[in-house]
């Protein structure tokens, strides 16, 4: 397979990129899968999240299958998760933890597997365009200078839909002001977890809990709370901005915890090296009043930060079909569903210590294909964070277990566009729906 010429090119090797770019291969097209990084995995893997979650709806069915679950397997044979176990915050049914290090490499056996072709630290700087198709993707390396690939079909799983901003293909953003603070995670080891866990079950009223704070013999603990120790922490002077709650996700017989603490506004696509200087000593005052304050935290070291600013929203694209909060909510079924979704509409606020809100969702709602194809080129599909969804169903959408199975509805759907020398925007649902299903997609009705 020539790396100028594939028949998919995927861009971005997070949750969605993995995905898209193992299905689209296994769909039988050359496959092209090229990362800005020198990393596979995203940022699922790389920003250190707490957990994969969205892998099952509120009443514990399953709602992820296909690659999404084959990678959670594979990490579980070789011990890296104990795979989807219930969430002690009752905020989800369940919930995946992963050691972030060898999820990369696990999703890398899989691409391996499947006969996908990698470039890594190789990010995408131009997009050449007519006649509402794509001709070229231009990436742009120290050692390589400027390459140009010619693809027949693109995924953007980019996050922030560099493929469509580049092309200037129909994109959707909220503006500054409404979108979804940054956020740098982190990892603490050297933690006690059983001065921690007592300290949670002994003040039930400042946790988020399903009746249950877990134990020093679990493989993982989810605890959601801590809201007290934080206003000590403000009014003290050691921690500078407000938060009403601490996130932590920890491996007990690790002594190991992430952090979701810190968080700024920002614009995210122009300030992400401003973010990072105001995370950068948020993390370091909430290591030093996580030691001064948090029972069990007094041997508590920085043992990993995000390799990047963590953007929970940017640009989106503007695709055949939008999904609103009201097909989330209301648990929309649609002919063309590609898969299922299933997390709770979840919208941080930059501007305010807590989420600015929630909304439960009661039942999986359908993925149709058109939120995942570009209205205005006859070649260009999205998967993960940046599908067209409207600002409040990307509460729900950009969740990883949804992006690999966005991911993969557009790898697959890439590659039958590709095979058949068809228009993405007219491909026959019915066709993609049938090979989802074989490849155990759920919900590609
Ligand atoms: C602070 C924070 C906490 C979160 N917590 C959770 C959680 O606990 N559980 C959960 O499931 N989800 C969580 N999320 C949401 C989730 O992490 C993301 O929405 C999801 O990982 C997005 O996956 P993706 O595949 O769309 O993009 P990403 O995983 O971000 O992958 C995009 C990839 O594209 C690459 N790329 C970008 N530009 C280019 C370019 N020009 N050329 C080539 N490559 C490029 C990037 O380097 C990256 O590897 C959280 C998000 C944040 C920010």
């Amino acid at each position: 397979m020539s790396y100028t010429r594939p028949q998919v090119l995927v861009v971005g090797a997070g949750s969605a990129g993995v995905a898209a770019a193992i299905a689209a291969a296994e769909t039988g097209a050359a496959t092209l899968l090229v990362e800005a990084t020198g990393h596979v995995g995203g940022t699922l893997a790389r920003q250190l999240l707490e957990h994969s979650a969205g892998f099952h709806d509120a009443a514990g069915n399953q709602a992820t299958g296909g690659v999404g679950q084959r990678i959670i397997t594979l990490l579980q044979e070789y011990g890296g998760s104990p795979g989807h176990i219930p969430d002690d915050t009752a905020y989800t049914a369940t919930r995946t933890p992963v050691n972030h290090a060898e999820l990369s490499m696990c999703e890398a056996i899989l691409l391996r597997r499947a006969g996908v072709r990698l470039l890594l630290s190789t990010p995408v700087v131009g997009v050449a365009a007519d006649a509402g198709v794509i001709r070229e993707v231009s990436t742009e390396t120290p050692g390589a200078g400027r390459t140009t690939i010619e693809p027949t079909v693109v995924v953007d799983c980019s996050g922030d839909a560099v493929v469509f901003h580049l092309a200037g293909a129909a994109i959707q953003t909220d503006g500054a002001a409404a979108t979804q603070p940054t956020s740098l995670l982190l990892k603490v080891g050297g933690v006690d977890f059983d001065p921690l866990l007592r300290y949670a079950a002994a003040n039930p009223g400042d946790f988020r809990s399903g009746g249950r704070v877990g134990s020093p013999d679990d493989d993982h603990v989810n605890l959601w709370g801590f809201g007290d120790l934080l206003a000590k922490g403000h009014a003290d002077g050691r921690l500078s901005w407000r938060r009403t709650e601490l996130h932590l996700a920890g491996w007990p017989t690790r002594g190991e915890a992430v952090l979701n603490l810190t968080r700024t506004a920002a614009d995210p696509d122009r300030r992400r090296g401003e973010a990072y200087l105001v995370l950068a000593e948020q993390v370091m005052e909430a290591v030093s009043w996580f030691r001064d304050y948090v029972p069990g935290g007094r041997r508590a070291y920085l043992a990993e930060v995000a390799d990047r600013v963590g953007v929970r929203e940017s640009r989106r694209i503007a695709g055949l079909a939008t999904l609103t909060r009201q097909d989330v909510a209301g648990g929309r079924r649609h002919a063309q569903s590609v898969g299922l979704g299933a997390f709770p509409i979840d919208v941080h606020d930059a501007h305010s210590p807590g989420l600015s809100h929630t909304d439960a969702v009661a039942a999986a709602y359908d993925i149709p294909y058109g939120i995942l194809v570009a209205r205005d080129f006859a070649n260009l599909l999205a998967g993960g964070r940046c599908v067209s969804t409207t600002h409040e169903a990307n509460g729900s959408a950009r969740i990883t277990a949804t992006c690999f199975t966005t991911g993969e509805a557009a790898g697959c759907a890439a590659a039958l566009t590709a095979l058949g020398g068809h228009d993405a925007r007219s491909l026959d649902a019915a066709v993609l729906q049938a090979r989802l299903r074989t490849r155990g997609v759920i919900g590609a009705r």
